[in-house]
């Protein structure tokens, strides 16, 4: 099959459009022609590699698959069928697996990263509990663009913040995968969303999906503009993923009783906080990792619906991974980069 691999860590440019063997299938195993496959964040620090993260090589990355099954070791899932992918692969027998806390198991992996190869290739095969079935109406890119950053959006604020209808949602980066996910499902929930982004025409983008307020996190400060957006009361929930740059300001943000849900630490790993204020103020600080594969069927309701519509920024052809990989660094976009397979 093609596939676009790397074989040494780098910049975009160790991407290889090249042949690669077709996947083995094992019982329980299913093969997926790939139609589409989104990029994610995570792509991009696979390539560059992680500190005490052992990446194998030739590795084929991406999490976010839609396709055809054409081959299954499993009898009662029909070939043709049309499929997206649930990006988290575990166990499915241990106690995390079997209480619905599939997030949780310790054989959690996430498809593409480790000893899962992904999507940037022909053919990618999974686990048949992997799959989840598509309507005729959905098309492939946009298939591919909904499990990662929706599954994390719906599992930050339903399950980690327990979002009430009525409550103010601070989410940062609009533009970014889980940005526009996470203001669509506060929006959708009946929360007041304000959202912040690095321009004008990302600003508006974000008011077009939902949000209330905007601020734009260049020329703002976040936290003063929430204080004043709010009649100095703060959020009841903020939706961080970028880490050091607005740590801070994020966990400044928050109401008395407020909760920060966090996924991602894109611009540093460090974060302080002031303990008194944590305590006083009564504030939650949450970790949040993926999401069950029950909470991606749920939130695949509202897609399959209408009423959840993952926002395609570009898309390019798998062998123009590596130009669709700047895009996602230099932050071009708003909403998913898509390869078309
Ligand atoms: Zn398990």
């Amino acid at each position: 099959m093609k596939a676009v691999r790397f074989h040494q860590h780098g910049g975009p440019e160790v991407l290889c459009y090249e042949d690669a063997p077709d996947p083995d299938l094992a019982p329980g195993e299913v093969l997926v022609r790939v139609r589409a496959c989104a990029l994610n964040h995570l792509d991009l620090w696979q390539r560059r590699g992680l500190p005490r993260v052992t990446i194998p090589m030739p590795h084929i990355s991406g999490s976010d698959v839609a396709g055809e099954v054409v081959a299954a070791t499993v009898p009662s899932v029909s070939v043709g069928r049309r499929v997206m992918l649930q990006p988290g692969v575990s166990c499915g027998r241990c106690e995390a697996c079997v209480s619905g806390r599939d997030n949780e198991c310790p054989h959690y992996e996430v498809l593409g990263y480790l000893n899962h190869p992904g999507g940037y290739a022909e053919y990618v095969k999974v686990p048949v509990q992997n799959l989840v079935s598509i309507p005729g109406e959905i098309d492939f890119v946009h298939a591919a663009a909904f499990p990662l950053t929706f599954l994390t959006a719906w599992h930050m604020l339903i399950a980690c913040a327990a979002l009430k209808r009525g409550e103010d949602v601070l989410i940062l980066a609009a533009g970014s995968g889980v940005g526009q996910a996470a203001i669509q499902v506060a929006f959708l929930h009946g929360a007041r969303v304000f959202a912040t982004a690095g321009s004008e025409e990302k600003l508006e983008r974000a008011r077009s999906l939902g949000a209330y307020e905007v601020i734009d996190h260049h020329k703002q400060d976040i936290a003063e503009e929430i204080k004043r957006l709010t009649n100095k009361r703060g959020v009841d929930v903020v939706i961080e993923h970028v880490g050091e740059a607005t740590w801070g300001k994020s966990v400044r943000s928050l109401a008395r009783g407020g909760r920060l849900v966090t996924c991602g630490a894109t611009t540093g790993p460090k974060g302080a906080l002031d303990l008194p204020s944590l305590f006083a103020k009564q504030l939650t600080i949450h970790g949040s990792y993926m999401g069950t594969k029950g909470e991606l069927m749920r939130a695949a309701r509202f897609f399959f619906a209408g009423q959840l519509k993952p926002v395609i920024d570009h898309t390019f052809p798998l062998a123009q991974a590596a130009e669709a990989q700047r895009r996602l660094e230099e932050s071009q976009q708003f909403g998913k980069i898509v390869l078309e397979v």
